[in-house]
């Protein structure tokens, strides 16, 4: 298998900017799922990425056809400013082309997505005309081209349709189908491991221990990982030893491209990632310039990449979201690493420090009188109130150098739901 990078995430010192991280990050992603790629049915393909340009064989539509039910024609037989009258020549329908040449001063019948005939080039709709005794009446005023779709008008063959790199949405794979691909060649999935860290934890549905505390961000990173088309293990909890959480850290190096972890990560007597890592790989702490988030452990073991966020549920959320899932996207083969952001009004007033950047739960709220939708804060907004991830949309994402936002302002907002899959 393709090994990262030797010099992967290596340490920087001072403390970076987000898009510092994220563009070191990005450099020293490598895909590692190009070993074995995988040809699957299109039913398959939901959220995998194709790690081969999909090339169209064919136009699309294959042949001229018509965008409406009514009648196809030449548009050199119609009068200019009285109605013309034609005989009805045969029948085109869907799956069923009229074969001969459109004789002079004739109509076809035809209906939506039927082959236009040969020699016409008009479709009048059967709304617009009068038939008597079989005896079609156009009234004029038709445009040249009226009502056909040409042949080639959304594919041409030889394009390239979808590219190399690509996570598969639905509209794509019917894209690839509209082209004729059965099947597409796809990166195997990433392989990811991930465990939660701490001595407090207990797994819900068992009774809680006095001093513990159910553990979330398992069940957060577990199912955004799969909403990202990796292959994701449940490695369980590893507690505060330091034996302990090295022996698992190695065991699941050797079978993952990526490991998480979340918690145990600060320079507490209690934590016990950094000394594992240490010992079995390479790691660094990037201090990157966020709230919420402490470090953020990058490292190496073996041939497994190692990502070590922070342990309260919403820091390691947020984390998740802004570093872990470019690279994990990128580790896989795709493109499109970053979430989409957009302009919304804040609903609050809020005031900062200047160079960090920030990320708020927020409530999108519509407006009534159509002015842009209004970001509502949660309170509180405390990096462990998992609540403030629930009742909300998304983030909202304040800059660097802004110490102060007022209400009415525009900010960036960016939602779950273009994040989480
Ligand atoms: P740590 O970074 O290990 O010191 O953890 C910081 C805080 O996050 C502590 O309050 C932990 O109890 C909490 N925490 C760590 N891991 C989890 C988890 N998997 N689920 C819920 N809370 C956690
Ligand atoms: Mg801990």
């Amino acid at each position: 298998m393709n090994k990262l990078a030797d010099d992967c995430f290596n340490q920087v010192e001072d403390l970076m900017s987000t898009a510092e991280a994220l563009a070191v990050l990005r450099e020293r992603t490598v895909i590692v799922t190009q070993d074995r790629l995988e040809s699957l049915p299109l039913s398959q393909g939901l959220g995998r990425i194709l790690a081969k340009d999909v090339i169209s064989g064919l136009d699309v539509p294959p042949h001229a056809n018509s965008a409406v039910d009514g009648y196809a024609l030449r548009h050199q037989d119609l009068s200019p400013d009285k109605p013309t009258d034609f005989a009805i020549q045969g029948r085109s329908a869907a799956g069923h082309p009229f074969e001969q040449p459109l004789e002079p001063g004739k109509a076809v019948r035809i209906f939506t997505g039927a082959v236009m005939p040969a020699d016409a080039d008009t479709v009048v709709m059967q709304e617009d005309v009068d038939i008597v005794d079989g005896k079609l009446t156009v009234p004029p005023g038709l445009k040249l081209g009226a009502n056909r779709r040409h042949q080639g008008e959304d594919t041409k063959q030889g394009a390239t349709v979808l590219a190399k790199g690509q996570r598969l949405r639905a509209q794509d794979l019917g894209l690839a189908a509209s082209v004729g691909h059965g099947k597409l060649a796809l990166y195997r999935r990433l392989r990811v491991g991930v465990f939660s860290t701490g001595d407090e934890l207990a797994e819900p549905g068992t009774t809680l221990p006095m001093g513990a505390v159910y553990d979330a961000n398992r069940q957060i990173l577990l199912a955004l990982i799969t909403g990202l088309g990796a292959e994701v293990s449940d490695l369980g909890i590893l507690p505060d030893r330091a034996d302990r959480v090295q022996a698992g850290l190695d065991a699941a190096a050797k079978n993952h491209d990526l490991l998480l972890t979340s918690g145990g990560v600060s320079v507490g007597d209690e934590d016990h990632v950094r000394g594992a890592v240490e010992a079995l790989g390479h790691l660094n702490f990037w201090r990157v310039a966020i709230k919420p988030g402490r470090p953020l452990a990058l490292g190496q073991i073996g041939d497994a990449a190692f990502v070590g966020l922070p342990g309260n549920p919403v820091a390691a959320m947020v984390c998740f979201l802004r570093f872990a899932r470019p690279l994990i996207l990128g580790m896989a083969g795709a493109v499109d690493l970053d979430p989409v952001l957009y302009r919304v009004a804040a609903d609050f007033d809020f005031e900062k420090k200047a160079g960090r950047r920030e990320w708020l739960r927020a409530r999108l709220d519509r407006q009534p009188d159509g002015t842009a939708p209004r970001a509502v804060l949660f309170r509180p907004q405390g990096s462990g109130i998992i609540n403030s991830l629930v009742q909300t949309h998304g983030l909202v994402e304040i800059g660097e150098d802004v110490t102060e936002i007022r209400a009415g302002q525009a900010v960036d907002f960016m939602p779950f739901d273009e994040v989480a899959s």
